[in-house]
């Protein structure tokens, strides 16, 4: 560990690569064709603002893997994404998929925008022409998009309406996460977290730790993270923190996400709910706890803080939000950590599930979707632990070896066209 840390995602991603694939037996041209993104799409979106002016952002579209199916991954609006952290979210969606065993490969989007700043009807236009410009990349046998960060059901709506709209058709199945009177799925919203309430129920198992009474600290209080905090509440344990853009709220007796909610609904934020004192998002990720859920951005635990954080499992509901030198840290301090590949897999699983329905025009109900969930989060974390185990490594390299393995051998199959 010399020199400066290197946060670039896609350098992370790559560094995360090569750390595992060490251990399989890969000549160097696979493995240099199992890190090369398969597409890369730079488009530039014209926005007709309300005030009449005209502004231009840039997007993108990246394919990085598909091996073993169509790509699959969501879509960020933010005002920092770059193309080299969209690669590195496509190719986590590769070995996402792989660990998880769904019949996709990787891909993500992104719009350099900060959606706060627009109104509904600019989102709407943003959205739209976006949707246009990725179009001959996308649809349901080649690439399906899904929420992420500063994305929602409506967002995918949009999507899902502009290509019906060139087809001539509704094409349900070009998009998942969509409103569940629009082909999308029961379950989907909430399925990313309900993933990982699942994967951190076996994880306690493991560890010989009650999830009753369990101390927990959740960053980011969106999709992923506000819904973790509710679950995990549910089960019994204490939620102590939680935090989201404008910073975070501490209280060591417990908080009650609903009321969070309710507050951040209210107010915009979450600071300030009563029976809290303010702190940071680094604060909040020092904290003496049973449970840290990264559910915001990336490299929030890196070589700089992770000897000081005092968890004793760590469940990424984000995507890389922990750097390889912070890694080999926990690793090193007996600190578990379920990577993102796994423990926020349940959204595209249930994605998964919505693409299925959409296909046989078949609706399954709640209780369907969280079984078939359960099943896939709960042997997925098995096997990737008894891989972990066999390898002598952390549950990452563990997942990642799994993963690769699965995408390596369809490469193999297949051969190399022509
Ligand atoms: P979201 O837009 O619903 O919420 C993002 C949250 O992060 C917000 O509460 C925001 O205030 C907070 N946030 C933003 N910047 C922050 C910062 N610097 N510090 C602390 N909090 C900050 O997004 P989401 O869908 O919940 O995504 C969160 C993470 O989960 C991302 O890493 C995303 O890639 C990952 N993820 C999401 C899904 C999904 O299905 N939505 C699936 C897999 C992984």
């Amino acid at each position: 560990m010399t020199g400066e840390e290197n946060l670039n995602p896609f350098a992370v991603a790559m560094a995360q690569f090569d750390r595992a694939a060490l251990y399989l037996d890969l000549d160097d041209g696979l493995r240099e064709l199992l890190k090369t993104p398969k597409r890369q799409l730079i488009v530039s979106i014209p926005v007709k603002m309300d005030d009449g002016s005209l502004r231009v952002f840039e997007g993108y579209r990246v394919q990085h893997n598909v091996a073993r199916g169509p790509g699959k991954g969501g879509i960020r609006y933010h005002p920092d994404v770059t193309l080299d952290e969209v690669k590195a979210l496509a190719m986590w969606m590769t070995w996402k998929c792989a660990t998880v065993n769904l019949p996709y490969g990787g891909a993500k989007g992104g719009v350099r925008v900060n959606p706060k700043e627009l109104s509904r009807g600019e989102l709407e236009r943003l959205t739209r022409r976006y949707a246009t410009e990725i179009a001959p990349l996308i649809g349901p046998d080649r690439d399906i998009p899904a929420p992420d960060v500063y994305t929602d059901a409506q967002t995918m709506a949009w999507i899902m309406d502009t290509i019906s709209m060139f087809k001539g058709h509704t094409e349900l199945g070009v998009v998942t996460g969509k409103p569940v009177e629009l082909g999308g799925s029961h379950g989907r919203q909430e399925a990313t977290a309900r993933g990982c309430q699942f994967v951190i129920r076996e994880a306690c198992r493991t560890l010989g730790l009650s999830l009753s009474g369990a101390t927990v600290v959740v960053q980011g209080f969106g999709n992923a993270g506000s819904n973790v905090a509710r679950f995990l509440h549910e089960d019994g344990a204490r939620i102590i923190a939680l935090s989201d853009s404008k910073g975070g709220i501490y209280n060591p007796h417990g908080i009650d996400p609903e009321a969070a909610l309710a507050h951040k609904a209210r107010t915009g934020a979450l600071q300030g709910l009563p029976d809290t004192e303010a702190i940071t998002n680094e604060e909040l990720l020092e904290l003496p706890c049973d449970i840290l859920v990264p559910a915001a951005l990336e490299n929030q635990i890196t070589r700089r803080n992770a000897d000081r954080v005092r968890a004793r499992l760590i469940a990424e509901a984000a995507n890389g939000p922990t750097t390889p030198d912070a890694d080999d840290i926990l690793f090193e301090r007996g600190i578990m950590v379920v990577p993102d590949i796994l423990a926020n897999a349940g959204g595209v699983s249930v994605s998964y599930f919505e693409w299925v329905q959409d296909q046989y025009g078949f609706f399954w109900s709640e209780d369907e979707v969280r079984h078939h969930l359960e099943r896939i989060m709960t042997s997925a974390f098995h096997e990737v632990r008894a891989t972990a185990e066999r390898y002598r490594v952390d549950l990452r390299r563990g997942a990642y070896i799994l993963a690769i393995g699965r995408v390596a051998e369809a490469t193999r199959v297949r051969g190399i066209f022509p």
